[in-house]
């Protein structure tokens, strides 16, 4: 089934002479359970559409609909990793409690949100770390909690916005791999921006490349690899 679909979404930033078309009249859907790259060159306009499709800043033009819902703003129901991990997360609360904050404005009881909290942060093997504080932890282990974060809440689309961008290239293709395996493991549906054409190979189940700005879709690639 189809989870999200971005139909005729453009943006434009300013007015008059000083208007500037970010996206230029995208459209394309993601099935429920795809793990979606979308790659395209620095300032193409990847990050304004992923802020479109979050409801973060509503599109210029165009619709975006997320399990046939339009969507007007942030849906309780979609979760966004960003690069900036570092400024993500709340120094002042500890991994757990990080991870369970989105879960605060949920009906989920106090206990549930708890062992969601943990099963996640398990999830992208960080269980023993719990009581730590953000700044105790490496920039990947950071990221690491921004992930489990964002799947605590069980998102019907995890949105990501260049997520290993900011860490070592080990780091990153150790997270790429936990990427992978979690969301074949727990089906969750995937749309990830990245400038980096190797890692939208090497991630995605599909790749959709995009042009210099205003961004428009150049290629819709389906990845389907030969078992290892
Ligand atoms: P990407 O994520 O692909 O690097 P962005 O979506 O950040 O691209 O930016 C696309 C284009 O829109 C760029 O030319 C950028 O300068 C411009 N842009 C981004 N944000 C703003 C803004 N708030 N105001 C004006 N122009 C912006
Ligand atoms: P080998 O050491 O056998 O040549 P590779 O260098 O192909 O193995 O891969 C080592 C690890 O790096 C793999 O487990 C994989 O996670 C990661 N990796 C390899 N290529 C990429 C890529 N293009 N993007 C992201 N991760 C990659």
């Amino acid at each position: 089934s189809t989870m999200l679909e971005v139909s005729g979404v453009s943006h434009r930033y300013g007015t008059g002479d000083t208007a500037h078309v970010a996206v230029d009249k995208l459209t394309f859907s993601v099935d429920a359970g795809q793990l979606a790259c979308i790659v395209g060159p620095s300032g193409c306009g990847k990050s304004t559409l992923l802020r479109a499709i979050a409801g973060l800043r509503p599109p210029t033009s165009g619709t975006v609909r997320l399990h046939g819902d339009l969507v007007t703003g942030v849906p309780d129901d979609l979760a966004v990793v960003f690069q900036d991990y570092s400024r993500s997360l709340f120094p002042w609360l500890s991994v757990v409690k990080n991870v369970e904050f989105p879960l605060r404005w949920t009906k989920i009881d106090k206990q549930t949100r708890r062992s969601q909290a943990r099963e996640a942060l398990a999830a992208v093997g960080l269980s023993g770390v719990e009581g730590k504080f953000p700044w105790q932890l490496s920039g990947g282990m950071q990221q690491r909690v921004s992930i489990a974060r964002a799947l605590a809440s069980r998102p019907a689309l995890l949105l990501m916005d260049e997520p290993f961008a900011s860490v070592d290239a080990q780091t990153r293709f150790d997270l790429e791999d936990l990427l992978r395996r979690v969301q074949a493991e727990q089906g969750t549906t995937v749309l990830l921006v990245t400038h980096d054409i190797d890692e939208s190979v090497y991630l995605g189940d599909r790749v959709l490349v995009l042009s210099k700005s205003p961004a428009h879709i150049v290629a819709d690639l389906a990845i389907d690899l030969p078992a290892q």
